[in-house]
């Protein structure tokens, strides 16, 4: 986006602060066009305006030329975004679209194979940081080189609800899938040297996207910018040579595509970037060393501008690392991942069950519930709105302070949930010990640094045995 304040987007605004695109103002509104919450299309009455007059509709096409991202972003079935990205190092602003990872089946597998691999992607899901990470898409390689079973294989795996990749290099197996399936708007893989003229004709008869593949890049760009001239979405693959100096000029290969796309404006080829770390499998040796080296390569290119993959192991080897990395890569670094502050019961407390502390930054949070709750102990956990802040961090900060600890205890009421007037601290906030028994006339203990210790912690150290009531 080359808008670099909303003030540049304003100015090609009605400025008449109608309200009809659901902000109060058009200021308000171009903050939220610059932060991709709205699109300049929500301007009715400039849309509208656009369709009787010159100027307005000159207005609007340079809105959409500021406020368009750097690296074009295209759909995959019914809404996968990939590509659509600004920078090239996420703390320059923020990633918006995910690495996708796809999933091969081949049409030369048995079906319970099919059904087997399909399932696990679809029901793919591991909780981290509040929220539920899962698995994108399939992608159904053509093995058999026979168009009919092709076309069976692609409609089945349609029928999985998932996002396709549809994998040939054959026109007529391509089309015969397309046939079952262009509704479902798969990527098509992929327009060569060698075929691109069918597969341009198949992409625009089927108003598919494709991807584009050729290991010199100045053949990519002449195909990218050919499909592009024609309003087809395009996906580059600069083709993934999974080891040794193959591998080290893959990453030379990508890394040259983005940075020409973004810092050199070059428009032919800002497209989204395709790795496939399945070729991993090509490499000798057993598969435990296959998985290792596809797990390493889908690693290092969500670091470095993989828009989307092909990968064949399913194994939580592989999967739960490269969902963990991709969910902190695409977390947006301008705000800190927080959880609501208030107060939870964990495992049912009771009267004479501990009151524990931590903040709301979600990392901390999600680690300090799921190890109360995992250690079967109860309690009472205060979050304390730290602007999304961790505990040391918080407290070195001033953010983490007594003043804020006893707002948060009335406003919880915790005092009338318990017998007792214990407040477990973590071990790194120990230094406000005093000044927050000073605050609250609680007692207030110093627990574990680390929340994994907190079992063991309140073994040892609950109930309290110097005197103060715990009711039991
Ligand atoms: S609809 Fe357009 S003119 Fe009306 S407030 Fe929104 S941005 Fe401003």
């Amino acid at each position: 986006m080359k808008a670099k304040s909303p003030l540049e987007i304003y100015k090609l605004l009605p400025r008449t602060n109608c309200g009809e695109c659901g902000f109060d103002t058009c200021m308000s509104f171009a903050a939220n066009v610059l932060d991709r919450k709205a699109k300049v299309e929500d301007c009715k009455p400039l849309v509208e305006e656009a369709k009787k007059n010159k100027k307005a509709a000159e207005k609007l096409e340079k809105l959409k030329e500021i406020t368009s991202p750097e690296i074009d972003e295209v759909v995959i079935g019914k809404n996968l975004k990939i590509g659509g990205e600004e920078v090239l190092y996420r703390h320059e602003l923020t990633f918006f679209n995910p690495t996708a990872f796809f999933f091969d089946v081949s049409d030369t597998m048995d079906e319970k194979t099919i059904d087997e691999r399909c399932s696990r992607v679809v029901e793919y899901k591991k909780f981290y940081v509040g929220k539920y990470l899962t698995l994108d898409g399939i992608a159904v390689r053509c093995s058999s080189n026979n168009p009919d079973r092709f076309a069976e294989v692609v409609k089945k795996v349609a029928g999985y609800g998932k996002p396709m990749i549809l994998v040939t290099l054959d026109s007529e197996c391509m089309e015969k899938a397309l046939k079952e399936v262009a509704e479902e708007n798969p990527l098509i893989y992929a327009a060569t040297p060698d075929n691109w003229e069918e597969f341009f004709k198949l992409a625009e008869k089927y108003k598919v996207p494709v991807v584009v593949k050729s290991k010199d890049l100045d053949m990519l760009k002449s195909l990218a910018s050919t499909f592009k001239s024609h309003k087809i979405p395009v996906v580059l693959d600069p083709v993934t040579e999974p080891a040794g100096k193959g591998l080290q000029k893959t990453f030379e290969r990508v890394i040259q595509i983005r940075r020409t796309a973004i810092l050199g404006q070059d428009r032919d080829i800002n497209c989204p970037i395709m790795v496939t770390p399945i070729a991993a499998w090509t490499i000798e040796g057993d598969d435990v060393g296959k998985m290792y080296w596809e797990t390493v390569i889908a690693g290092v290119f969500t670091v470095k501008y993989g828009d989307i993959m092909i990968l064949h192991s399913l194994e939580p080897h592989t999967i739960m690392p490269l969902v963990t990395l991709r969910a902190n890569i695409y977390t947006d670094p301008r705000t800190p991942v927080q959880v609501e502050p208030g107060l939870r019961a964990i495992n049912n407390p009771d009267r004479n069950s501990p009151v524990l502390i931590t903040t709301n930054f979600a990392l901390t949070y999600y680690t300090v519930e799921s190890d109360l709750q995992s250690s079967g102990a109860s309690g009472w956990l205060l979050v304390l709105d730290t602007g999304g802040l961790g505990v040391e961090v918080s407290v070195a900060g001033g953010q983490f302070e007594p003043g804020k600890v006893k707002q948060l205890m009335e406003e919880t009421k915790v005092a009338e949930k318990v017998d007792h007037r214990y407040l477990v601290i973590p071990g790194l906030a120990a230094r406000l010990q005093g000044a927050l028994e000073d605050e609250l006339g609680w007692k207030v203990l110093v627990g574990p640094t680390d929340s994994g210790r907190l079992k063991a912690w309140l073994e040892q150290n609950w109930p309290p045995k110097d005197g103060v009531k715990v009711k039991g």
